[in-house]
């Protein structure tokens, strides 16, 4: 955990707890170092849907090339959110109105999943007196397994997501012959699998590309996809970037005029965050001890969602502010349960927590991507929880 997220966490008193602590310095520490990691020609955007705070989507400004929004609600947002910069627009089951949106809103590509969102945006593109870019979203089969080793693999099996190759040929060629004055064909879009390393997604982007550049038509621009592995169990081994960016520039150099972009959204924002809070009991369950913290996964559900323990640190608090007395572990090793009347609200298993009593702190950390946004607030009606955005200058707080 950085300093500044260690003496917020410590500072907050117990009533201004739990919170998501954003560490917006290291936010754009590690956002520099991605970029720089990628030579000319490969553009980075940001998934906004790994977290989508303003804030977070503002720090990452000055390194990312523009934003991939799968959603109306998500491509109003971050319009408001980082006014101005490029957005595209993908996600199945667009509907008419939002691609009516998109297109008012001057979105610049748009990210096609099926021969029938071809024919609607067609239509809307030619009403709105608009041309845009379009990229063909297909769902390659890799023949060589590199999707292996992922933790969500889209590609190659049955999803909603995008075109099999043969139908985005047909969209490819539609969009070559004529039919849609309002669309031009740019290129080709592929997220074929989350969690993969960097020497498999690298062998993905390279099927993507030679996929693409084997249409016979001219192709400006190939999305690899997001996807970069974030290692739970060991939150100091980070994807290789370097790697991956080496990979990309021997790519884009046997291919003068493509440009590639890549679309993280996990990889990047995962690390910035984290949720932290207190001990409230400390109990013995037939033979395990567990640790009740404040809040739980109500708020936090990435780990039973993804079925990991959380990374976490435990912070020892000396004061006990109550007359009664003060429940303390005796194992060597913790459960770490929230406060919903659920088994399923586990944040982590067995940590080694010594001696872990009610009132110590305990920060969660990777907690920056599919963390608040994709829990379920309101289950058990407990209170929302603070979040803070610290940085260098002013402080940034905003109330639940
Ligand atoms: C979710 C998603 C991403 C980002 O995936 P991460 O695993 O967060 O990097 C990128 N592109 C598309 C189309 C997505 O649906």
């Amino acid at each position: 955990m950085t300093p500044a997220v260690h003496d917020r966490s410590l500072a907050l008193t117990s009533a201004e707890l739990p919170a998501y602590l954003y560490d917006l310095v290291a936010l754009r520490t590690h956002a520099a170092a991605v970029r720089s990691a990628f030579p000319e020609r490969v553009e980075l955007y940001y998934a906004a849907k790994a977290n989508p705070e303003p804030e977070i989507l503002a720090a990452l400004g000055p390194y990312v090339d523009g934003y991939e929004v799968s959603s109306g609600g998500e491509l109003a947002h971050v319009a408001k959110a980082v006014p101005g910069r490029p957005l595209a627009f993908g996600g199945p089951g667009k509907t008419p109105d939002e691609v009516t949106a998109a297109l008012e809103q001057g979105v610049e590509r748009f990210h096609v999943e099926s021969v029938y969102e071809l024919r609607m945006l067609g239509e809307l593109a030619r009403r709105a007196g608009r041309r845009v870019a379009v990229l063909a979203r297909v769902n390659l089969a890799l023949s060589d397994g590199s999707l292996a080793g992922s933790s969500l693999a889209m590609g190659g099996r049955p999803t909603p997501f995008g075109m099999d190759p043969e139908q985005a040929l047909e969209v490819v060629r539609a969009l070559t012959d004529g039919t849609y004055p309002n669309l031009e064909l740019r290129g080709v879009h592929a997220h074929l699998a989350s969690g993969l390393e960097a020497p498999e997604q690298l062998a993905v982007a390279e099927a993507i590309v030679a996929w693409a550049t084997g249409l016979g038509v001219p192709v400006a621009e190939v999305n690899v996809g997001g996807g970069m592995h974030v290692d739970y169990a060991d939150p100091d081994r980070r994807f290789d970037w370097a790697a991956y960016g080496e990979g990309l520039a021997r790519l884009t150099a046997a291919h003068p005029g493509l440009t590639l972009r890549i679309e993280p959204g996990r990889a990047l924002t995962a690390y910035c965050g984290w949720y932290a809070t207190e001990v409230l009991d400390v109990k013995r369950s037939h033979g395990e001890e567990f640790g009740v913290v404040r809040g739980g996964t109500h708020h936090l559900r990435t780990p039973a969602t993804k079925g990991h323990d959380q990374p976490c640190s435990v912070l020892t608090v000396d004061g006990w502010p109550h007359p009664w007395p003060r429940p303390a572990a005796e194992d060597e090793h913790v459960t770490l349960a929230g406060q919903l009347c659920t088994p399923k609200d586990v944040l982590a298993r067995r940590v080694p927590a010594a001696g872990l009593r009610a009132g110590d702190r305990v920060v969660f950390a990777l907690a920056g991507a599919y963390a608040w946004n994709i829990s379920h607030h309101d289950f058990l009606m407990h209170p929302r929880p603070g979040f803070h955005f610290l940085d260098a200058g002013p402080e940034v707080t905003t109330g639940p």
